[in-house]
This record gives C-alpha cells, sequence and structure tokens, in this order.
C-alpha cells in the first residue's frame, strides 16, 4: 500500500508499505494515478506520526469507565473497584479488553504495557486486535493465599513456558506485583525470583500516594523504591523494572532507579483524578538515567485511554509546578508517549525509516487544531515543531482517522 502526499517530519511525503514494513519514503511526486487500488492519495491532508506506547494499562477496566467518581485511592479501590472485579469472568475481561483495544487503535496507540489479572483473556483480544507489547499477571497476597485464586496463580508461574510459547513475538509476558501495600517482603520476593530467573519485566505501582509512602516509612522504616531495594528487588530485575506513578519519591529514591536504569511511568490523568499527587518528577528522574514513560492508567481512573490528552497533561504538569514556560516540551514529550515506551518494552522500532515495522498513524491535519499549517513558506523543521505543538496542546486522539500496525 502507498499512502501518497502526506507529511513526514514536515515534508509532503509518500510512502510505502510491503509486507507489514516501510519499503520506501520519498519526497512526493506529481504523478499520481487515481486508479491504483493500492494507493491512497492523502492530498497533503495527513501527518504520519509513530503509534503511542500506553505504558501502565488495565485494558479489562475499559467496563469501570469512570467508575466512583470522586473518591480516594484507597476507598476507591476497595469500596468500588475490587468488588466490581471480584465478580469478573475470563469473558468480561476478554470482551473489556477487546473494548480497550478499540479506543487505543482509535487514538493512535498499538502498544500496551497491560496489568490484570486471566493474562489469557487480554493476550486473546490482544493479538485479535493486532496489538504490540506486554501482558503482566497481577497479583496481591490473595492470590498466593486464597485457595481458588491460587490455582489461577499457579496455572500462570507452572504454565508460563506454554503460554510464552504459543505468543507472536509481538506479545511478551511480564510479572506484576500490585503494589508494596498489597503484596507481603515474601511474595515480592517470589515474583521478583520468577522474573529474574526468566527475564520478565516487574511491572508494580510505586509511590502513588503520599499515603503510601508515610505508611511503608512506618511499617518499613524507609520509604517505597528503598524498601523494594533492601529486598533486593532492583538488584534482581534491573533494567526490567517498571514502576507506576512513583510520585513522591525522595532524591536517595530517584537514584536508586537511576543506578538500575529502571523505568517509570508518569500516569497524570489518574494521578489528578484521584487526587493522588502532580508533582511528578521528571526532570530529576530522567537526569538521574531514568526511562520516564507515559500511562493513561485503566478506565476508572483516567476515563479515556488518550495518549494526546496524557501527553498535553503531563507537559502542563511540569510548567505549572516549575513555573516555567519552557519545561517539558512537545518534541520532548513526544518521544517520552513513543521512544521511551518502545525501549521499556524492548521492542526494537525506529519509527518512520524504510525497513522499520509499519506501525504508525494519520493525522488529519485540515481540522482546527492545526490550520497554522496552513502558513506559507514554512520550513521543514518551522512545520514540524507547529504541528507537533498542536498536536500535545490543541488536539485530541479524535483527530487521528487511521492507524496501521503489521
Ligand atoms: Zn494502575
Amino acid at each position: 500500500m502507498t499512502y501518497k502526499n502526506l507529511y513526514i517530519d514536515g515534508i509532503l511525503s509518500d510512502l510505502t508499505v510491503t509486507d507489514g514494513s516501510i519499503s520506501h519514503i520519498e519526497a512526493a511526486k506529481p504523478d499520481f494515478n487515481n486508479h491504483n487500488t493500492n494507493t491512497v492519495d492523502c492530498h497533503g491532508k495527513r501527518w504520519a506520526l509513530p503509534a503511542f506506547v500506553n505504558m501502565h494499562t488495565h485494558s479489562a477496566m475499559s467496563l469501570f469507565r469512570s467508575a466512583g467518581s470522586g473518591l480516594p485511592l484507597q476507598q476507591w479501590l476497595h469500596d468500588t473497584i475490587f468488588p466490581m472485579e471480584a465478580k469478573l469472568t475470563p469473558d468480561d475481561i476478554y470482551r473489556g479488553a477487546l473494548q480497550a483495544f478499540d479506543e487505543m487503535r482509535a487514538s493512535g496507540t498499538t502498544a500496551f504495557n497491560d496489568m490484570y489479572f486471566c493474562t489469557e483473556s487480554t493476550l486473546r483480544a490482544a493479538r485479535e486486535k493486532g496489538m504490540l507489547g506486554t501482558v503482566s499477571l497481577s497479583v496481591t497476597d490473595a492470590d498466593f493465599d486464597n485457595p481458588e485464586k491460587a490455582i489461577q496463580t499457579r496455572h500462570f508461574f507452572d504454565h508460563y513456558e506454554h503460554l510464552t510459547a504459543n505468543l507472536p513475538p509481538e506479545l511478551t509476558l511480564a510479572v506484576a506485583p500490585h503494589a508494596i501495600y498489597s503484596v507481603s517482603a515474601k511474595n515480592l520476593r517470589y515474583v521478583a525470583d520468577f522474573a529474574c530467573e526468566h527475564s520478565l519485566p516487574f511491572h508494580i505501582h510505586i509511590s502513588e500516594t503520599q499515603a503510601e509512602r508515610e505508611n511503608c516509612i512506618k511499617e518499613h522504616g524507609v520509604p517505597t523504591v528503598v524498601y523494594l531495594d533492601k529486598l533486593g528487588i532492583l538488584d534482581k530485575v534491573g533494567s526490567r523494572f517498571i514502576g507506576a506513578h512513583a510520585l513522591w519519591l525522595d532524591e536517595t529514591e530517584i537514584r536508586i532507579l537511576g543506578d538500575h536504569h529502571a523505568t517509570v511511568v508518569h500516569c497524570p490523568n489518574s494521578n489528578l483524578k484521584l487526587g493522588s499527587g502532580f508533582r511528578f518528577l521528571y526532570n530529576e528522574l530522567r537526569d538521574a538515567g531514568v526511562n520516564v514513560t507515559l500511562g493513561t492508567d485503566g478506565c476508572a481512573s483516567s476515563d479515556n485511554l488518550d495518549m494526546i490528552e496524557a501527553m498535553k497533561v503531563m507537559s502542563l504538569l511540569q510548567k505549572g509546578t516549575r513555573l516555567d514556560a519552557s519545561a517539558l516540551p512537545a518534541e520532548e514529550v513526544f518521544r517520552i508517549a513513543t521512544h521511551n515506551g518502545y525501549r521499556a518494552l524492548g521492542i526494537d522500532y525506529c519509527g518512520l525509516c524504510i525497513g522499520a515495522r509499519a506501525n504508525f498513524f494519520l493525522v488529519d491535519i485540515s481540522r482546527p487544531p492545526f490550520t497554522i499549517l496552513k502558513q506559507p513558506d514554512l520550513t521543514p523543521e518551522q512545520r514540524k515543531h507547529l504541528f507537533l505543538n498542536q498536536l500535545v496542546y490543541a488536539a485530541h486522539g479524535d483527530c487521528i482517522t487511521e492507524t496501521i500496525t503489521a
């Protein structure tokens, strides 16, 4: 398939996809033949960009969109979410995940990093929708202690080799202890040992609320990341450590995460909705060597899976909390939402270049957020800079007309 007359990096281009890869990119040629069924003429009204990676999802929670609005995290979890999750069947999780993947693809996301139970249901939905990414089994102490749940947990650990052998290369498995307040030290070590033995990502909620930090200090004498480090978790899983939220950190914790080349996932909309906090220490984490990525969290707390909205909120929070309008510019937050996510998931992807997997989306630049691009005499660099700023600050996921992935 050839896409003619679309913008790539500010230049009007033609792009060809052959057998799932980008085989050709060149400056647009005027000799367009309207009768070729393998060609789409974008008439200069589309802009191609690498697809997003949503680095912290609970896909099946699309079934619980906006549930428990107005409650703080612990009350929201115990009074609203856990009782509803207790009633979910594997088929519900499959259907919830299908719905989430439709929403992700419609807004330009093709890769995701999921944390939920019934991994096989989410994997089945991800395969059907052609998603890339990592599906992790989420466990709490109840998944080890409750006899009925323990069977399911054992099934994952005992049948891991079989589960992974049947996966396409674009989908991988991970383990996800829910958080330090819901998983004991013994079970955290067990899961980390398993992750270490099988070279799996270790995905966990960390330092999401001030209360988590204070309770950890009260109970263990140190804050969350230091506690995990003392348990030997960071040394065991190293750069495969993925900490979702990471809001309430001190300098020592940031240094520990940086020394281990860990990944953290900022979920600004979820943090704001649950009143968990807003002072994400992006510059400090980046400068310490932490791979900072972006996620929405599940639909129950972020209400949608729109990565454009998440980019905008992340960038605005940095500008606002640092009293610095130049903080986290559009180009950098776009890189966080794409490149850093692929790096965290170990997906080799160079973006829009010849030989890369076809994995991109098209933006309708004839819509109001992009009218400024009609200015004449823009250089490709100026056009690209304007476009990315309008994408992040003026547009929403519904400006995306098509998501293409192989
Ligand atoms: Zn979460």
